[in-house]
């Protein structure tokens, strides 16, 4: 069965209008995850108007219909199998809350596909996915470089755009050498699940193939303990569970804990995972757990769990390296929005802009600036209104990230690189 196999989290990521809902369909009509009553429906619809030879063209088109009606299939969310793996797809940025999600593990991306059309090559956008992608931790990358069939299937242009994106990501820190390029056309088809006829030159794997052959996610069981707290329940009978997700390490029966910054300790008494109880959880693991010594009241969501022994750390101030990617005007030290990491809230305050820097290579561009705007990266010191949970990227890479937002938009996508405690 589908759920048995290992299960990935799978972004589209790249410029607008470069193909990246076109290739999802694609894979999904050709992987077979559009069900076969929809397809047969749209055959017997396009027969009718005489497009009947076209059933992929007419397949997205429903879908971008129904989507804009705002009804039943959503592309966005689809699933699929390869032999190896079961997908489930994620939003892709653009989409109002993607960042947050992805910081707060409401739809972390083990892996990411980016798309850029050969006629065009890497633009604005390309730049900005690929630097977000490496500040939100997605490790795999696939690039798919699309619409082949617009670039009259040249494997100069294909090398052309492969040389292009490879410095661009080799600038800000992905390995080359292991990343997969395929030339594709989602319009047509070819190399995404098929080959086709049209780009013999290239032997590579296609989409699904390298979708197949990439590594499994880890699991960071040898990290520190970090289970943020997400909820908080009282059970009759049982007493103080709390509920979350272990993001680093491993939860045992037995275990001296402490929740920061609470500052409380416990014992680890049952765990609960799937309505059985458990004798261990790893990163991964949905959660409950009865804690002895430790009241409903006691602790609250934004706490993180620990053992004694390897508390989480509190910050009191904390540098980090932040992307801006959206703000109506500029930002300058005292600016206080809040700031989502793991499962806290918390409103910070930007105490220092230190430097600003270039995006995609991460080298000074300019010393203590004025300010920053959309668009720019920076190295800034935060104070947060509040005790907060945050670690080192570095060090625990799960707890290490963050959005920032404000007036009901993301503004800005950060890593702590380091940490004044409390
Ligand atoms: P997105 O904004 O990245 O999701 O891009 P879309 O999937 O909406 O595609 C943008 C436009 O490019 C649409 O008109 C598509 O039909 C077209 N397109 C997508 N893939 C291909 C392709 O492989 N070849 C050609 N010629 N056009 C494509």
């Amino acid at each position: 069965m589908a759920a048995q196999k290992p299960h990935m989290n799978l972004a589209f990521i790249g410029h607008v209008d470069h193909g990246k809902s076109t290739l999802v369909g694609r894979l999904m009509f050709e992987a077979g995850a559009v069900s076969p009553h929809i397809v047969e429906q749209y055959k017997k619809e396009a027969e009718a108007k005489g497009k009947g030879s076209f059933e992929f063209a007419w397949v997205m088109d429903s879908l971008k219909e129904e989507r804009e009606r705002g009804v039943t299939i959503d592309i966005g969310h689809q699933r699929f199998d390869t032999d190896k793996y079961y997908f489930t797809i994620v939003d892709c940025p653009g989409h109002r809350d993607f960042i947050k999600n992805m910081i707060t593990g409401a739809s972390q991306a083990d892996s990411a596909v980016l798309v850029i059309a050969a006629p065009d090559g890497v633009m604005a956008q390309t730049r900005e996915h690929v630097f977000l992608a490496r500040t939100l931790g997605i490790n795999q990358l696939i690039i798919a470089i699309n619409k082949m069939d617009a670039a009259k299937y040249s494997e100069a242009r294909f090398k052309e755009v492969k040389e292009e994106v490879g410095k661009l990501l080799q600038m800000v820190g992905y390995k080359v050498a292991e990343i997969p390029f395929i030339p594709v056309s989602a319009f047509v088809g070819d190399n995404v699940i098929a080959r086709g006829d049209n780009l013999t030159w290239y032997s590579g794997p296609t989409l699904l193939e390298s979708l197949n052959n990439l590594k499994e996610p880890e699991k960071p069981t040898k990290l520190p303990l970090r289970l943020p707290v997400q909820d908080v329940y009282t059970i009759s009978g049982v007493g103080t569970v709390p509920v979350g997700r272990v993001e680093t390490g491993i939860i045992k029966k037995g275990d001296k804990i402490i929740f920061e910054p609470a500052n409380v300790t416990g014992e680890v008494k049952t765990i609960e995972m799937h309505h059985e109880e458990a004798e261990e959880a790893l990163p991964g693991d949905n959660i409950g757990w009865n804690v002895r010594g430790i009241g409903k009241k006691d602790i609250k969501r934004g706490d993180v769990c620990g053992h004694v022994d390897s508390p989480p750390t509190v910050a009191k101030e904390f540098t980090a390296q932040i992307v801006v990617l959206q703000h109506p005007s500029a930002i300058s030290a005292g600016y206080t929005p809040v700031f989502h990491c793991h499962t806290a809230q918390i409103a910070c305050t930007l105490t220092e802009i230190k430097a600003k820097l270039d995006p995609r290579t991460g080298a000074v561009k300019e010393q203590n600036p004025a300010f920053i705007k959309a668009g720019d990266a920076a190295i800034v010191t935060v104070m947060p209104t509040k005790p907060m949970v945050i670690e080192k990227v570095k060090e625990i890479p799960q707890l290490g990230r963050f959005a920032i937002r404000d007036m009901g938009q993301t503004i800005a996508a950060g890593m702590c690189m380091n940490i004044t405690p409390r």
